[in-house]
């Protein structure tokens, strides 16, 4: 398989040369499919109406199209039913939906009191059920990681017992490319009677997802890490949970009943969640992205796979370079520090050489405490990357290090003795 097979479907990259822009950003957000843009795009210039509300013929087959778009993820991460598929603003829309919904609910009060979170969680996994615990008096537990940032599974599951309500981790790792190992975790939850919250945001675009045989509680994902549109999401919860739980936020077309006589009464799950008019272009868009993920789902881990394994190798070969996270187990995204060199430095010389990628700590601030380091670079790749790119990153990442690595050393020429 060529490097290059993909490339011709994102029109930001179709008339750039790799030598003019570069981009190692794909875990920040993705870049856009044609066929992503396109439907939006024609959602707003030709097919323009709300959904589930007027009945004239526009609406009716922006609706059918919209309702298509929840089975096409349902179909995706292999849930049993739509009704279990919640359009969300995005993961940490999701997320907060989620904490702020199993407060309310009474899904909480047979439980234990503790929330389990990774240390490498995303803040979005993170703020929220602190705020959770603060408002419900709950208490959050944290899953330690060993000294490159990667889960500790054994202390991680003793720490699942009678005590836990709810245990929240990202299948995969932003800051890291970790891949948790969510299954026994999931398991261990189960025995134990608590809630298991899956982040897929950082999974889905770069491995098969089946929330069945994984058998979460829910799971989140981003459409624009994806190849889709930003401000699109999706929560999947198993329906018996998601009928158990109150509304989030209130208002048209998650109603039943409204009257000024009675208090309102509200639809079944995903309407119950979806108030006011969503992100129909969004939905629409989301749609046609994952339908390129799933008919080249085995192309693109092979071609990543293949990206990732050279990204490896020149990272290695420059003996400066510190790898961060578990190479062995990771999706095709490295971070790294540099010895003796300034990160945030580091990428601002990169972006010079038309390479964009990010520095810092990756909203996963307890992590970085944790491994008691100021950031790190993150290369993360994607299906549209190619060999001639890490060819020039190599280049620029060691003439970089080189002109970094003499400003660091220049003071102390100057101050030796004669
Ligand atoms: N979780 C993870 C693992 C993420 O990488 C991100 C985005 N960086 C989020 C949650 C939040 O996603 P969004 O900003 O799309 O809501």
């Amino acid at each position: 398989m060529s490097a290059t097979t993909f490339r011709h479907l994102f029109p930001i990259l179709v008339d750039r040369q790799p030598e003019q822009y570069i981009y190692f950003d794909s875990a920040a957000t993705s870049l856009k499919l044609a066929s992503v843009i396109h439907t939006t795009q024609d959602y707003y210039q030709s097919n323009t109406s709300n959904v589930h509300r007027s009945s004239h013929k526009v609406a009716q087959h922006v609706t059918e199209q919209f309702e298509q778009a929840r089975r096409v993820v349902q179909q995706f991460i292999n849930a049993k039913n739509q009704r279990e598929v919640i359009w969300t603003q995005g993961a940490t829309d999701s997320l907060n939906l989620l904490a702020q919904c199993l407060g309310r609910s009474s899904l909480l009060d047979a439980r234990g009191t503790e929330i389990l979170i990774a240390a490498t969680e995303h803040h979005s996994n993170i703020v929220p059920w602190q705020e959770l615990a603060r408002q419900y008096n709950l208490v959050i537990k944290v899953m330690p990681v060993d000294a490159n940032g990667v889960l500790k599974l054994h202390d991680a599951l003793q720490l699942i017992s009678k005590h836990t309500a709810i245990v929240a981790i990202g299948h995969v790792s932003n800051a890291l490319g970790n891949i948790n190992p969510v299954q026994a975790i999931i398991q261990r939850a189960k025995a134990h009677g608590a809630i298991s919250v899956i982040d897929g945001t950082q999974a889905v675009a770069h491995m098969p997802v089946d929330v069945v045989a994984l058998d979460c509680d829910f799971y989140v994902f981003s459409g624009h890490k994806i190849y889709g549109p930003t401000g699109i999401g999706v929560l999947y919860g198993k329906l018996p949970l998601l009928e158990a739980l109150p509304p989030y936020r209130l208002g048209g077309e998650m109603v039943k009943t409204v009257s000024f006589k009675q208090a309102a009464t509200f639809q079944p799950s995903p309407l119950k969640f979806e108030a006011g008019t969503p992100n129909i272009a969004g939905v629409l868009g989301l749609a046609e992205a994952i339908k390129f993920i799933e008919s080249n789902m085995h192309e693109i881990m092979a071609l990543e796979q293949t990206l990732y394994l050279q990204l490896l190798q020149l990272l290695e070969n420059i003996p400066e370079v510190t790898l961060w996270g578990d190479k062995a187990n990771s999706i095709s995204l490295q971070s790294f520090t540099v010895k003796g060199v300034n990160v945030y430095d580091l990428a601002l010389l990169l972006d010079s050489h038309n390479i964009a990628l990010r520095v810092g700590h990756h909203c996963a601030m307890p992590l970085f405490n944790e491994l008691a380091i100021d950031g790190v670079l993150r290369v993360s790749l994607s299906c549209y990357n190619n060999e001639q790119e890490l060819a020039l990153f190599d280049i620029a990442l060691r003439d970089s290090i080189a002109t970094l690595s003499q400003q660091v050393v220049e003071p102390d020429v100057r101050h030796k003795p004669s």
